[in-house]
């Protein structure tokens, strides 16, 4: 079945949806990025994926694509064409089309496309087997805090770990874990949540804060600081985060086993947890 995408102001098929050679998120990757998860028609931490987009803007000196009671309606009116059920909006704007050159366009109006993405989210058999994570080292830039539409180290990282046969990769930098490549990274020890604190080295995952916000409801305590992958594999427990993934239990990094090889009962709570506060 054809989706109906989202392409600056207009609803179309999706083979209809284009945008030109010239776009600078086409030849620069100028441009940031969301995604957010969608659960029973409903957008799920839907303003601080638009707090973030608004930080991604300006951190590329970029202004907003359209107002945003425009940009909620554009995520309301794809989920309702798509009739999404669960799975995902996901959504980018670029600095727009223009003459090749590397210094910002004048004048030049900003693209704004999206699309919807059916998944189901809840029934994940890998929350209940639990995902295997190898180990890469973080390539990136400096400016990981922006979620920039520049993902090429995320697609290499991701395909090392997918042929041997991980889920994620997780990326090392100074010995130390900075993060997944498209999630945040979370040991357990003794019944504390470690995690790496917020910097321009990792993304600020709107998932990392919900959770944070219901770890500390439900009395989890979460100690903020970088451990490195041998920490993490005599760790009793390992998850991470995402906007798709919720709270995903990891018992296996590089090649070895996270509490016996299997999920973990405080990544379970914490994921039971996230998926009751987004049915409610
Ligand atoms: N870190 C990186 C590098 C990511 O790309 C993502 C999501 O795509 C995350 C963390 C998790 O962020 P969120 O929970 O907002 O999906």
């Amino acid at each position: 079945m054809s989706r109906i995408v989202y392409v600056n102001g207009a609803y179309l098929p999706e083979s209809e949806g284009k945008i030109s050679i010239f776009d600078r998120g086409f030849l620069f990757a100028d441009g940031v990025y969301e995604v957010t998860a969608v659960i029973h028609g409903k957008l799920i931490d839907y303003e601080p994926h638009i707090e973030r987009l608004e930080r991604s803007l300006g951190e590329i000196k970029m202004g907003w694509p359209c107002s945003n009671a425009q940009l909620r309606a554009m995520h309301e009116e794809l989920v309702k064409r798509n009739k999404i059920d669960q799975g995902w909006i996901y959504m980018q704007v670029t600095r727009g089309a223009a003459d090749r050159d590397f210094k910002f366009p004048k004048d030049v109006a900003p693209t704004l496309i999206a699309f919807a993405q059916s998944k189901n989210l809840l029934d994940n058999p890998d929350a209940i087997k639990g995902v295997k994570v190898v180990t890469v080292p973080d390539i990136r830039w400096m400016r990981r805090d922006i979620k920039s539409v520049m993902l090429l180290a995320p697609v290499l990282g991701k395909q090392a770990a997918y042929e041997k046969g991980g889920f994620e990769a997780w990326m090392v930098e100074d010995g130390m874990v900075t993060e997944g490549t498209s999630s945040n990274a979370y040991i357990v020890k003794d019944g504390r949540v470690i995690t790496r604190p917020l910097s321009e080295k990792i993304l600020a995952g709107v998932t990392r804060r919900s959770l944070f916000r219901l770890a500390k409801e439900n009395a989890v305590s979460i100690e903020e600081r970088a451990f490195s992958p041998e920490e993490a594999y005599e760790a009793d427990e390992a998850f991470l985060t995402s906007a798709t993934n919720f709270v995903l239990p990891i018992v296996e990094i590089d090649d070895k086993r996270i509490g016996g090889g299997q999920p973990g009962p405080v990544s379970r709570r914490l994921r039971e947890i996230y998926i009751e506060e987004a049915l409610s």
